[in-house]
């Protein structure tokens, strides 16, 4: 497969047509966005890091039949992807309190949520992201009500899945965004995941384990990455 012209340059990857017209290659740079792109900041071994902790996950997903964009990672920073058409909502679920619900609704940080809550946010930067629901959706023409239905029940059962896998690292899985998109005809999960876009706390300690490391200028944010990917098994080197 060729790499070809750069299609995209996102705050945290680049996209790349390939000589098939089915597929694209995903970049991981090192830059690291927070607050809508309003800061940004290059921390080393993010890129790899993150194209690692997705490879691993993604393909922990397809052996439990969820269908993903992941095909084969190419390098340390490269992965070749199936070409989707996005689908511009994001799918947030929540097991525990944090972010935005806190800051929206007063809760307590950490606080369970039971059973985990499923939500919709607009991918848009300069909308810094807003909350939708389904009707929004549906009449603005993002996705029909068959899409929504099949991206909220896949949300949860990566949700099961991953609860799982972190729970063996006494790791929390505290909140997660998902993107989807189109592959003929079919919704198939895009995207990445990795800590850039999870929330993620040490069981006993409660210590930040992800992005928020970097939000909240808590420190030491790719060896919290590394320590969170060494205890789940994703094989850094
Ligand atoms: P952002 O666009 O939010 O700044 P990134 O820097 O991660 O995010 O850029 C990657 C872009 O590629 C995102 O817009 C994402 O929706 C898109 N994308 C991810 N996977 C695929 C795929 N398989 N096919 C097409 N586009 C994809
Ligand atoms: N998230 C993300 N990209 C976004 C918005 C949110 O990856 O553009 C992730 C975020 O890392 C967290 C979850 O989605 O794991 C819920 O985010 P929240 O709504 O609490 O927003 P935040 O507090 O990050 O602004």
């Amino acid at each position: 497969m060729q790499k070809q012209q750069l299609l995209y340059k996102g705050k945290a990857k680049s996209v790349y047509e390939t000589d098939d017209n089915d597929f694209l290659i995903l970049h991981f740079r090192d830059d690291t966005s927070a607050f809508n792109g309003e800061r940004v900041e290059q921390l080393a071994r993010k890129g790899q890091v993150n194209n690692r902790f997705n490879a691993f996950i993604m393909q922990k997903l397809s052996e439990a039949g969820i269908e993903t964009h992941f095909e084969k990672q190419l390098s340390d920073n490269e992965v070749l992807v199936k070409r989707l058409e996005m689908i511009p909502v994001e799918c947030v679920v929540r097991n525990f309190a944090a972010g935005s619900l806190v800051r929206r609704l007063g809760l307590e940080e950490g606080q369970a949520l039971t059973p985990p809550t499923f939500e919709l946010f607009f991918k848009d930067d300069a909308l810094g992201d807003p909350m939708v629901n389904e009707s929004l959706s549906i009449t603005l023409g993002w996705a029909t009500a068959e899409q929504l239905e099949e991206m909220k029940r896949l949300t949860y059962q990566v949700n099961e899945v991953l609860k799982a896998m972190f729970e063996v690292g006494d790791l929390m899985l505290v909140d997660f965004k998902l993107e989807f998109g189109v592959y003929h005809g079919r919704i198939v999960l895009g995207d990445e995941f990795s800590p850039d876009g999870c929330r993620i706390w040490d069981k006993t300690t409660k210590k930040k384990l992800d992005k928020d490391r970097f939000r909240q200028s808590l420190g030491d944010v790719i060896e919290a990455y590394e320590e969170v990917a060494q205890r789940i098994g994703v094989p850094l080197d």
